[in-house]
């Protein structure tokens, strides 16, 4: 007798561990493993250039963990399955859940669609702790501060967190009539910055996880304090494998959980939390990505001068840690997280550029592009979010610098034309004396642009435009 067979539709589970949806669909059944390229529901969820070549690398990774027995597709799911269902024998389909307001959507369409036919949908839990709404508060509304949150839900001692081991035997089904390969999805561009972007990573369900034990072993011994300074390794660079699913949140949870707790332990679970109070935020209010939480925000005089944000795009604002780490985001599809906050800030307060232009380049240009933590934390920089930074508090890019990158280790790497200048004038070249300049080779406004703008009247126009909505 054949046996029944199940669909596994990956998406941003791009791995076989601590994977309910693979357990699930495991039982008794063989499985057709899928991977859809939604082009049909997506808006502001359409995604980044940086985010399509990570993407390519990790469904390939993933294809070859599976004998090449993936199948890939590209267009409206809904149809895709509908023809899936037609051809084959399926019993049932699974997924993990995704939390951005169009994917809910569309599954919740799915899910009653197939449901009507006889089709079994079950979905899971596979990129959160806690999902968004089994935490609200007394009066049944969500928690909007994220201290509040995670003392309720997420505190270290109080919680057990259980991950799943890919099941022993699994009989994958390859394949269905009008699959198609992964090159024709067409996620790679056919720029050289397609193949340099991704030369210093590697991509894959193996590399996070090995990524996340040498961290556990090296880098966070130091991660409380070591993760504001962008040239020092105490971070885990583990963000673009997290949104894409290769390694889980709760395979982080319990791979801390076997280290002796520490500060800089409790203080790498808290960034997880962070995630997740970004998801709950997305969650419970969809409007994240493209509206002001703070209504009165809608009434700021944004300048939106394109001339600045073309600048502020390319590196060339004259500020040296601004252009920094613009010029890290475009090389390397990644910016330290001390460094996105510092050019977040410049941009929406010292440029007056509204954080939704900067959240569309950083969507562009990040490898860890996600929804939930790039708008909540564009809307934190930008004052405007739930429990966001006081609008006042402005990063000024020369004393961050100076305090941040003292020796200007990360800022040379990418500035390789400051490379001679003293560190006394390394992150205000503007202020150095025309011999020191000379002998460093620094011709300001040639080889090195002189600033924008300047940092005390462009601050003081931020506090007086903030002033007009307060
Ligand atoms: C303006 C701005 C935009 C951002 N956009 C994104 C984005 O698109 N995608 C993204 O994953 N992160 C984003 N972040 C959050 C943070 O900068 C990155 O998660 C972090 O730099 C990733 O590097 P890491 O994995 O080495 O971090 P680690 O310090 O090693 O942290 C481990 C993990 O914790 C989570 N995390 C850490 N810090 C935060 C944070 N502040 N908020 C939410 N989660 C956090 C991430 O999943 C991260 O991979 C943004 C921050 C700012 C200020």
């Amino acid at each position: 007798m054949s046996k029944n067979i199940n669909i596994l539709w990956f998406r941003k589970d791009l791995r076989l561990n601590d994977n309910p949806a693979l357990v699930e669909a495991n039982l008794n059944s063989e499985i057709l493993p899928i991977y859809i390229l939604d082009t049909c529901n997506s808006n502001e969820g359409k995604m980044g250039a940086a985010s399509k070549v990570w993407l390519y690398h990790s469904l390939k990774n993933l294809n070859s963990s599976l004998d090449n027995k993936l199948n890939f597709y590209k267009g409206d799911p809904i149809k895709i399955i509908n023809k899936l269902i037609k051809i084959n024998n399926i019993n049932g389909i699974y997924w993990n859940r995704c939390y951005e307001h169009w994917e809910i959507k569309r599954d919740k369409e799915i899910k009653k669609k197939l449901t009507e036919k006889g089709i079994q949908v079950k979905s899971f839990n596979g990129s959160l702790i806690r999902e968004p709404w089994e935490i609200l508060k007394e009066d049944k509304t969500p928690y909007k501060v994220f201290t509040a949150l995670y003392k309720k839900a997420y505190l270290f001692s109080d919680i057990v967190v259980k991950t799943l081991n890919k099941p022993i035997k699994i009989n994958f089904l390859y394949k269905t009539d009008d699959f198609n390969n992964l090159d024709s999805l067409k996620l790679l561009p056919n720029l050289p910055w397609a193949s340099n972007i991704i030369r210093d990573w590697k991509v894959g369900e193996k590399e996070a996880n090995l990524k996340a034990d040498i961290f556990f072993t090296k880098g966070i011994k130091n991660y409380k304090n070591g993760r504001n300074f962008p040239f020092k390794k105490n971070v885990s660079f583990l963000s673009p494998h997290i949104h894409f699913g290769e390694i889980s949140p709760k395979q982080l949870w319990v791979k801390v959980n076997n280290i002796e707790k520490n500060e800089n332990i409790e203080h790498f679970i808290r960034e997880i939390c962070w995630r997740e109070f970004s998801y709950y935020l997305l969650y419970h209010f969809p409007h994240l990505p493209t509206a002001n939480l703070q209504i009165k925000f809608n009434n700021f005089p944004w300048k939106n001068n394109d001339d600045y944000f073309d600048k502020w795009k390319i590196g060339k604002t004259g500020y040296p840690i601004i252009d920094a780490g613009m010029r890290e985001l475009y090389s390397t599809g990644y910016m330290h997280n001390r460094v996105r906050m510092i050019v977040a800030s410049f941009l929406v307060k010292n440029l007056l550029v509204h954080w939704r232009k900067g959240e569309r380049w950083f969507w562009d240009c990040l490898f860890d592009a996600d929804l939930a933590n790039n708008s909540a934390s564009w809307q934190w920089v930008a004052g405007s979010g739930a429990d966001a930074a006081p609008y006042f508090r402005i990063f000024n890019p020369v004393t961050q610098g100076q305090k941040f990158d003292e020796d200007g280790l990360y800022t040379k790497k990418y500035l390789p034309e400051l490379k001679n200048i003293p560190k006394k004038y390394l992150f205000n070249p503007w202020e150095a004396p025309e011999d020191i300049l000379k002998k460093a080779n620094i011709n300001l406004g040639v080889n090195y642009p002189k600033p924008i703008v300047g940092i005390k009247e462009s601050r003081e126009k931020a506090l007086s435009a903030f002033r007009q909505i307060k």
